[in-house]
C-alpha cells in the first residue's frame, strides 16, 4: 500500500499557533520534509517531536521529488511543512504534489495559518471576495505592469512584501491605484504584531516618521488593498 502525503500548515510566528491534528500527524510521519531544517526544527523542539527531516527547496526540487515519491510508494507515510504557515501558498511544494497526484498517492491537508488569511481578517476590508496575488515581482517594470493589470480589480487584493520594498510598492500603489484604503499588517502573531489602517497616503506619512527614528521598516508584512469602488 501507498503512504499518505500530509500537507501541513505550521504557525507564522507564535508557536501556539498548531492545530492538535498537525502535531498527531507530526509524531506519526516516517519523515517531515521541510524548506529549511534549521527553521523546522525549531517549532518540532518545541513540541519534543523527533524525526528524521528532508530538506525541500525550489533549487533541489528535481532530485529529491523523485526520492520522496518513492518514499510514499514504499509505503512510507510523510508530512510536508514549510518554514511558516500554509505550504505551497508562496511557497516550495507545487511541483511534488503534481508529481504525486499523477502516481495516484493520496494527498491530506492538514490546514492552519496562513498569513494571507490572518492578514484578510484583520484588515477591516471586505473579505467576501478577495485575490491572493503573492509576492509582486521585485524588477519595478514588472511590478507596475502587474500592477497595472489590477487596476479594475473590485475584489480585495493581498499581496506579500518584503520590509526592505514596502515603501517603494506603498508609493507606486498610490501612484497607480490612487488613495484608496489599505492594512499594512506586520509580525503577525508575534511580539511586534501591528497592524496600520488607513488611506495609502496616511501610512506613507506614518512609516516615514518611523523612518526618521530607524534605518528601516521591520519585519514580514501582508499587503491588504481595498479593491476598486463599483
Ligand atoms: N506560506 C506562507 C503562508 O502563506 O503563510 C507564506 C510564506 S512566504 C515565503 C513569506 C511571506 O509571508 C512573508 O514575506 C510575508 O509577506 C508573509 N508572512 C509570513 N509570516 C508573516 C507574519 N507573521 N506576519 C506578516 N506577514 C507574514
Amino acid at each position: 500500500m501507498k503512504g499518505t502525503f500530509y500537507l501541513v500548515a505550521t504557525p507564522i510566528g507564535n508557536l501556539k499557533d498548531i492545530t492538535l491534528r498537525a502535531l498527531e500527524i507530526l509524531k506519526e510521519v516516517s519523515y517531515i520534509i521541510c524548506e529549511d531544517t534549521r527553521q523546522t526544527k525549531i517549532l518540532l523542539n518545541h513540541y519534543q517531536i523527533k524525526k528524521p527531516l528532508i530538506s525541500y527547496n525550489e533549487y533541489n526540487k528535481f532530485v529529491k521529488t523523485p526520492q520522496i515519491i518513492q518514499l510514499l510508494k514504499e509505503g512510507e507515510n510523510l508530512a510536508f511543512v514549510s518554514d511558516a504557515g500554509t505550504p505551497i501558498i508562496a511557497d516550495p511544494g507545487y511541483y511534488l504534489v503534481r508529481e504525486a497526484i499523477k502516481e495516484g498517492i493520496k494527498i491530506t491537508p492538514i490546514p492552519g495559518p496562513a498569513a494571507m488569511i490572518a492578514g484578510l481578517i484583520v484588515s477591516g476590508l471586505p473579505s467576501d471576495r478577495f485575490v491572493f496575488e503573492g509576492f509582486l515581482p521585485k524588477r519595478e517594470g514588472r511590478k507596475r505592469k502587474r500592477l497595472l493589470n489590477l487596476i479594475n480589480e473590485e475584489r480585495t487584493m493581498i499581496f506579500y512584501e518584503s520590509p526592505y520594498r514596502i515603501m517603494k510598492t506603498l508609493n507606486t500603489f498610490l501612484e497607480i491605484f490612487g488613495d484608496r484604503e489599505i492594512a499594512v499588517c506586520r509580525e503577525l502573531t508575534k511580539k511586534f504584531e501591528e497592524v496600520l489602517r488607513g488611506k495609502i497616503s496616511e501610512i506613507i506619512e506614518n512609516l516615514k516618521k518611523r523612518l526618521e527614528k530607524q534605518k528601516r521598516v521591520k519585519g514580514e508584512i501582508v499587503l491588504v488593498l481595498k479593491g476598486k469602488e463599483k
